[in-house]
């Protein structure tokens, strides 16, 4: 009977044990998580903090589901593994023997070191603790800051706007998350902010974090060429994440920026799997190691991974990422290049440019492609167009196309028939896009999602 360990509970480790379950009903299935909360979805989180979800709708699995997966669940942070001997150690000295290993450890939100990060009301949104830590700290018409670009930074400033906070948002560079937004996209965003009683600070870098008994009480910042101090008793922080590989460095796995893994996310030692967050797995499009911090690529891994483990040949396959997502209000569709400035891919040591929560490398690459777009009050669509496909898109606002648009760019469909309609000046995108999926589906299909 082979003994299966997998570490973390989250979106890889869970999809990591129901199909080893399904693959082998007798092995023994160890699961170990530091998450005292188990199981639940993070990006709910967002609208947990907003008040528009309540914690119970976070939990998609009731006690049986886990039951019947019949796994031995011990809540414990591991501390140590080692390769050759088949075996890991928890807090505490407890050894756990296995025959395969799953790393699935995720990511943590870097925190920058400015003086008084660590003051109490400094704040992270990496999972369900971290949220409700903030909910405790929210005050109605007290004074948040936060700080950072992408996704987490702006549902940290929409919760904590929605519990009664008055917020100043602070922005690096001269407009919202612009790897991945144009500039029309960015000003869309920011006027929505504005518009909801959120002060936008650009070009601004925090300086000190300063406190009084240990809590916070104020900022100080740069901004543009002045000095900026403000009274505020909660700092939010999502600067960028990094994936936590600390066990797989001292295991002696090879590692870069996460655990480097082969297309059966094998490790480097035969034996050890890694998915989800914390596995740099090679984009077949480049060719380069890449990380995403998406939900379905880590379902998506840890089926692979677990399928393995239990004997079968599989391959992971990066496919094309999306994430649809709401910015500000506007739901969002982001899939494959879309980047709007050229991508820097930062190094082990220098994660300045890092992925956000909910964020993929992939969409910060810059696409050797025709940008087109049109633009209608708060809807947007914008389309890469190279000669035979789509390299990427963004959908904003209406999302009519969105299913197909994802369809036609993770499908790699022909495009060649439209593509000088694409490419014309102002194209009317959506009618040729609605026209050219329409003659693709058969007659009892409806238009849509399909
Ligand atoms: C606020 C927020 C918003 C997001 N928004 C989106 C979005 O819009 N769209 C999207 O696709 N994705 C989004 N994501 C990202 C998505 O949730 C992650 O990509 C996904 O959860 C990754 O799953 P994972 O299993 O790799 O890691 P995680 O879900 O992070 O799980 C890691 C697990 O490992 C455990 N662990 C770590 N170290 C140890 C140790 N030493 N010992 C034992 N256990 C350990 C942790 O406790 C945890 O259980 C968001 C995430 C957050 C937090």
């Amino acid at each position: 009977m082979r003994r299966y360990v997998i570490i973390g509970s989250g979106a890889a480790g869970l999809a990591a044990a129901e199909t080893i379950r399904r693959k082998d009903a007798s092995g023994t299935i160890i699961l170990l998580t530091g998450d005292r909360h188990g199981y639940y979805s993070r990006p709910g989180l967002a609208y947990y903090l907003t008040g528009e979800v309540p914690e119970k709708q976070l939990f998609p699995y009731d006690r049986n589901h886990i039951r019947n997966l019949n796994l031995l669940w011990e809540q414990s942070a591991v501390v140590r593994v080692h390769p050759a001997e088949h075996q890991l150690y928890l807090e505490g000295a407890k050894r756990v023997d296995y025959d395969r290993l799953l790393i699935a450890t995720g990511a943590t939100a870097i925190l920058p070191d400015t003086p008084g990060i660590s003051l109490e009301g400094v704040v992270k949104l990496d999972n369900m603790e971290d949220a409700r830590h903030i909910l405790r700290l929210a005050r109605r018409g007290a004074t948040a800051v936060v700080v950072g670009g992408g996704i987490t930074a702006l549902e940290l400033v929409e919760g904590l706007a929605a519990r009664g906070m008055k917020v100043h948002y602070f922005l690096r560079g001269d407009r919202y998350w612009s790897n991945v937004l144009d500039e029309e996209e960015s000003r869309l965003v920011e006027n929505r902010l504005t518009h909801e009683g959120v002060v936008l600070h650009h070009h601004t870098n925090l300086i000190e974090i300063l406190g009084r008994g240990g809590r916070v009480s104020a900022v100080q910042a740069q901004e543009g060429d002045r000095d900026l101090r403000l009274n505020c008793s909660l700092v939010a922080v999502a600067i960028g994440i990094r994936p936590r590989k600390n066990l797989a460095a001292q295991a002696g796995l090879e590692n870069a920026r996460g655990i480097l893994c082969n297309e059966a996310l094998q490790t480097s030692h035969p034996d050890i799997y890694t998915a989800g967050d914390v596995a740099e797995v090679i984009d077949p499009v480049s060719g380069k190691p890449v990380l995403d911090s998406l939900w379905g690529p880590a379902v998506q891994m840890g089926k692979v991974a677990g399928g393995n483990m239990a004997g079968a040949n599989l391959i992971y396959r990066k496919e094309i990422p999306f994430n649809v997502t709401r910015i500000a209000g506007l739901i969002t569709t982001i899939i494959g290049q879309v980047g709007s400035e050229p991508a820097k891919t930062p190094s082990e040591n220098d994660l300045t440019g890092a992925i956000m929560r909910g964020d993929s490398e992939i969409w910060r690459q810059y696409p050797d492609a025709v940008v087109t777009q049109t633009v209608g009050g708060h809807n947007r669509l914008r389309l890469y167009v190279r000669q035979a496909t789509l390299a990427g898109a963004l959908v904003m606002g209406d999302q009519q196309l969105s299913g197909p648009i994802q369809r036609i760019v993770r499908e790699k469909l022909d495009i060649r028939s439209i593509h000088n309609m694409l490419i014309a000046p102002n194209a009317p995108l959506s009618d040729i896009i609605t026209q050219f999926w329409r003659e693709r589906q058969p007659a009892h299909a409806a238009f849509g999602f399909v």
